[in-house]
């Protein structure tokens, strides 16, 4: 056989770059290793839900979505929920470099309404010093909430230097800057359906 051309085969992903027939398989040219796969973090979002569920039997959740790295997780966790949720998003950013976060934080988008006498449910991409995270459980604890709880898909070990109670996680990974399913690389890789780690070409063509 002769092999196939590339140029023929190629199939556009997200990025609008192109995945090459041939070579081998990668999932995507850009990623260097898949930490987490779609299906696993399928499994996770399911098994987390149904635990979400048991503990807020008989009430409803305001779940708290913090942009943008959590639109996927909302998504899917809130689709996967049987108790009644209703849902509010807030957009915070960090101070600091593209790849870490320096504690210092502003609000970029603040919630539309009260959340005071509600069970709040913080929806979270991925925790990493945990600076984020605990400024805004200040800042929503504030606001009279009848509890407050927080959902990580992803946290990093460091983490767990900071004070911050997470009562759900989904998964541990290696200290290592990730992308996909939500997170992203100066605003690419988002739609990628697991989570990996970039080459060294992809960090330095976007840097
Ligand atoms: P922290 O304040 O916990 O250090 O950082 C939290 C925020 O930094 C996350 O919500 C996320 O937006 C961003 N972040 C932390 N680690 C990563 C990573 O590995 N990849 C990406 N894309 N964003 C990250």
């Amino acid at each position: 056989d002769r092999p196939v051309s590339q140029a023929a085969t190629a199939k556009p992903d997200h990025d609008g770059t192109s995945i090459p027939a041939g070579g081998p398989p990668r999932a995507h040219p850009d990623i260097d290793e898949i930490l987490v796969s779609r299906d696993e973090i399928a499994a996770k979002i399911a098994e987390l839900a149904a635990r979400v569920d048991a503990d807020y039997a008989g009430r409803e959740i305001l779940l708290v979505g913090v942009l943008k790295g959590a639109v996927m997780v909302m998504a899917d966790l809130s689709r996967a929920l049987s108790v009644p949720i209703t849902m509010e998003f807030m957009a915070v950013s960090s101070y600091g470099s593209t790849t870490s976060s320096s504690g210092v934080v502003r609000i970029l988008k603040d919630l539309d309404r009260s959340i005071e006498g509600q069970d709040v449910l913080v929806v979270e991409d991925i925790i990493d010093s945990g600076l984020t995270l605990s400024w805004l459980l200040r800042n929503l604890r504030s606001r009279g909430p009848a509890s407050l709880e927080v959902l990580a898909l992803f946290r990093k070990p460091e983490a767990i230097t900071v004070d911050v109670d997470v009562r759900y996680v989904g998964f541990d990974i290696p200290s290592a800057f990730v992308v996909g399913y939500g997170l992203d690389y100066a605003e690419h890789y988002r739609t990628l359906p697991f989570v990996g780690t970039l080459t060294p070409e992809a960090i330095a063509r976007r840097a």
